[in-house]
Order: structure tokens, then C-alpha cells, then sequence
């Protein structure tokens, strides 16, 4: 079974990581089209002085004491490796929520995406691999690059945001144009971030803080400090505020970078002079409004599974990132057992049919492929539950089926009759309750 996840940020990790306990001798593999993993959780990297780093993205994995109960699975180990500990500094402006619980990356985000990636078991790992196409061919995905690599799996799953989806070539297109409505629903918001190196301390009371009035930067940290790591080097990292954001994202992000530098100099003059600078465009920051009822993921097709999840589809935090994962393996496990259980009944219903076929009579034949094509077809619309109860349905009427053959053997006619009445009777109601 080989399973492509299209995406190396934390949706994708959590989703390997799931998977890989549920299907344990799965084959998995993860392309992204950027250079490492992380996402939107990304950490960038001095020029300088590749120690120093900062945070690009996610700056707080902010959490309850019911939700890490309730995900064990995923905090636990985090908190006990030390991936995650809990935030330290003092941050000017943060909202504070009694129940709430919030956690720094101490060696920096892109470093808990690849520690579930680990924990994932990734079989192989392709980066600089932007997927351009999608193409279903004899049952299985043929996932294709934008430079020509090419390859064949069972189950596709994609968490790019969701205006990346609708970018996609080949018959996936279609799928994602069927959901285009609801998809389009989805909307994110739009940031700079400005990463100012300044490999020598900073010193101030605070480590981070939420600034307010302020027309181009709405929050500032001292990465190292916010990260619990005062001895390291010094970079500070700016977000623009979102109007800010959206009112410039089409502009260059040279001319931008200048802006911003200049304002960080109006807001703290008395900082020295940043070794290096690097200015970061987020066209889609954060999810301002999830897919309708925030499902945590779509299922696109169940015959091959394909599944489309993200912050998208559940909202843009950590916590809602484990519940798309989640929900993702659920369809993934469901449409695989669906799949074996049709290939399962319809190798045992076969049998029974053809020692039938001696005496066929044209109603039990339409009887039968109208049960096998309902089958089909709302396993194509990606109706599990209903797939399922048909499915079950189908060989109890199966069974029958045999009975009634002896039966009517027998000659007791009226058994095979009611046979027909029954499948009729079912599919009746499925029409009814979809
Ligand atoms: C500035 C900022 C601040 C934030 N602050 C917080 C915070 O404090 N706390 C918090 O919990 N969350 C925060 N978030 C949100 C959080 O980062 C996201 O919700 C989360 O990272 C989304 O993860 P994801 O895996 O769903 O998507 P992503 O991280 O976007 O991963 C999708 C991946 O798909 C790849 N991709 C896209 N198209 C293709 C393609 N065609 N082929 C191959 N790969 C492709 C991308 O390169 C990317 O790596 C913040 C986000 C931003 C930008």
C-alpha cells in the first residue's frame, strides 16, 4: 500500500504519524514543494550564522489541559522529549484564557513538524517536488511534478491551502471543481514577517508583545527569549498586521522588506544595527473562515482514496491541525476498509450467483446489478456509511439468495420472491435517506 502525503507541514506530519500506527506496513511518502519541512511552521536560518534562527510562522502552540488528555498520543511524548515546554517570558498584550495552556518550540517550529515526521516513520521524503498533476489510471493516483517526476499510489492526501488545490491539473481538477463552492468559502489572511539577526542580546523586560495602534506591525519577539533560550544569538521577528498584509501583497518583497525595516527603526530607535535581514511574504497566514463545519478533512474519492485536509478544513492552531490529521486517517481507514469489504463480497457473492446462473431469471439478475452499481456509485460519492449498510445489506441478500435456491429446489417459489422484494424494499430506502 503506498500512500503519498502531498505537503510537509504539521497537518501532513500528524496525518504520517497516525497512519503509521493504524497501518503499520504502509509504504508512506511525503513531497512538499519547498525546500525543508515545516510549512507554515517554518524556522529560517541566519546567512551569518546558520545557529541563529527564528520563527517564521506559528509562534505559540496554545492548548487546554482537556485537549492534551484527550491527544495524549501527540503531546505526551512532545512534552516529555522537551519538543514542547511551556512558554516562559513575559508577553505584552497576550490574551490570557484561564483554561489555557501555551507552549514554545525551543529549538524552533519546523523542529516539531520534523520530530512527528521522525516519529512518522516517512519512507522517503522528497522536497523541491511541487505536484502539479494528478491522474487516476487503473484504480490507482499517478502523481506528477512540476519538473516531470512521476509515480503510482493507492492513497493521495493533500493539505496545501486550499487556492494551492484548485491549481492542480489532471482529473484531481475535476473532483476539486465539484467542491469549489464550499471550497471557496475558505478564506486566510495575509502577513510580512520581517526577521531582523542581530547575533548579540537585546535586552528589554519582555520577550515578546502584541503591539496595538500601529498601522504596519501589530506583534514583535525576541525569538531566543520567547523560545526559552536566552544564551543563544539574538533575532527578532516582526508580523505586520493583517490590512497591512492584505494592502501590499501583491508588492515585492524587496520594497517591502525597506518598509519594514524603516518602522522597526521608528519603534525601537535604540536597537543596534541588524547583522542580516529576511523579509517573508505569507500569502495565506492563517484561516479567517474553515470549510463549512470545519469537517477536518474531505474525502475527493473513496474507490482510490483521496483525501484534501489542513488547517483549512478545521482552523489554523496546532490543536485543530491534529484534528484535520485525525479525521483524514479516519476516511483514509474507512474507504480502505470499504474497498477490501467490496472486493471481499463481491469475490464470495459471485460464487453464489453463478451456480444460480443455471436457471437465471432476468429479475434476480437486475436485482443484483442494481444492488452491485448502488454499491458503486455511493461509494464514489464518498457516502461510507451508507456504502457500508449496503454492503452488509448485500450479503444478507447473498444468503438469501442461497437459501432461496434450495428452496427453491424445493419448490417453495415464494421464498425467491421475497428475496427480490427485500433488495428492492433496501434500495428504496438508501434513495429515501440520501
Ligand atoms: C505568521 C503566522 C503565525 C501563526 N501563528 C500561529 C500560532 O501562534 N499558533 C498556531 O497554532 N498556529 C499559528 N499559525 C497557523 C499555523 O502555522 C498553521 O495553521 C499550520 O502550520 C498549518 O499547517 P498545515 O500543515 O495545515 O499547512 P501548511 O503548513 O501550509 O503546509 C502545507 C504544505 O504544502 C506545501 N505545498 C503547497 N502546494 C504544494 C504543491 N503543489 N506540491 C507540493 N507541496 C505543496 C507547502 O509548501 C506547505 O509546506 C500561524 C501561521 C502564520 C503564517
Amino acid at each position: 500500500m503506498k500512500i503519498l502525503l502531498v505537503g510537509g507541514g504539521i497537518t501532513s506530519a500528524l496525518t504520517g504519524m497516525c497512519l503509521r500506527k493504524l497501518l503499520p506496513d504502509c509504504n508512506i511518502s511525503l513531497w512538499d514543494k519547498a525546500r525543508g519541512a515545516g510549512g507554515r511552521m517554518a524556522t529560517t536560518r541566519c546567512s551569518l550564522n546558520p545557529s541563529c534562527t527564528a520563527d517564521l510562522g506559528a509562534q505559540y502552540i496554545t492548548t487546554t489541559e482537556e485537549y492534551m488528555k484527550a491527544n495524549g498520543d501527540v503531546y505526551n511524548h512532545l512534552i516529555s522529549e522537551g519538543i514542547l515546554e511551556p512558554l516562559k517570558c513575559h508577553v505584552i498584550g497576550m490574551r490570557h484564557q484561564d483554561n489555557t495552556k501555551n507552549f514554545v518550540v525551543p529549538n524552533g517550529t519546523s523542529f516539531l513538524v520534523k520530530n512527528i515526521l521522525q516519529q512518522a516513520k516517512i519512507n522517503e521524503t522528497k522536497f523541491s517536488h511541487h505536484v502539479s498533476s494528478i491522474d487516476l489510471e487503473d484504480g490507482r493516483w499517478i502523481v506528477e511534478t512540476k519538473t516531470g517526476e512521476k509515480d503510482y499510489f493507492d492513497v493521495v492526501v493533500l493539505t496545501m491551502p486550499v487556492p494551492q488545490l484548485f491549481l492542480l491539473e489532471g482529473s484531481v481538477k475535476r473532483s476539486i471543481q465539484s467542491l469549489a463552492e464550499p471550497l471557496n468559502t475558505v478564506t486566510y489572511s495575509a502577513r510580512y514577517v520581517l526577521v531582523l539577526f542581530y547575533l548579540e542580546n537585546i535586552n528589554e523586560n519582555w520577550g515578546a508583545q502584541y503591539i496595538d495602534n500601529n498601522p504596519i506591525f501589530r506583534y514583535v519577539s525576541i525569538d531566543n527569549i520567547r523560545r526559552n533560550q536566552p544564551e543563544n544569538l539574538c533575532a527578532v521577528v516582526l508580523h505586520s498586521t493583517v490590512s497591512f498584509g492584505a494592502k501590499h501583497i501583491e508588492d515585492s518583497i524587496p520594497d517591502m522588506e525597506k518598509v519594514l525595516v524603516s518602522q522597526a527603526k521608528v519603534l525601537f530607535p535604540n536597537w543596534p544595527e541588524p547583522k542580516a535581514v529576511k523579509c517573508h511574504k505569507w500569502r495565506y497566514s492563517q484561516v479567517t473562515n474553515t470549510y463549512p463545519d470545519a469537517p477536518g478533512c474531505v474525502l475527493v474519492s473513496s474507490s482510490a482514496p483521496l483525501v484534501i485536509g489542513g488547517d483549512a478544513f478545521a482552523g489554523s492552531k496546532f490543536d485543530n491541525c491534529i484534528q484535520s490529521s485525525k479525521s483524514i486517517c479516519q476516511k483514509v481507514v474507512e474507504a480502505l476498509e470499504v474497498g477490501k469489504l467490496f472486493q471481499d463480497i463481491t469475490d464470495r457473492s459471485v460464487k453464489p450467483t453463478l451456480d444460480m446462473r443455471h436457471s437465471p431469471s432476468t429479475k434476480q439478475r437486475l436485482a443484483e446489478s442494481r444492488v452491485v452499481n448502488r454499491c458503486l456509485s455511493i461509494w464514489q460519492a464518498a457516502n461510507i456509511h451508507a456504502c457500508v449498510f449496503l454492503f452488509i445489506a448485500h450479503i444478507k441478500v447473498n444468503e438469501y439468495l442461497c437459501y432461496s435456491q434450495y428452496e427453491q429446489l424445493l419448490g417453495k417459489q415464494h421464498m425467491c420472491e421475497d428475496v427480490y422484494l427485500l433488495i428492492g424494499e433496501l434500495v428504496r430506502q438508501l434513495d429515501h435517506r440520501m
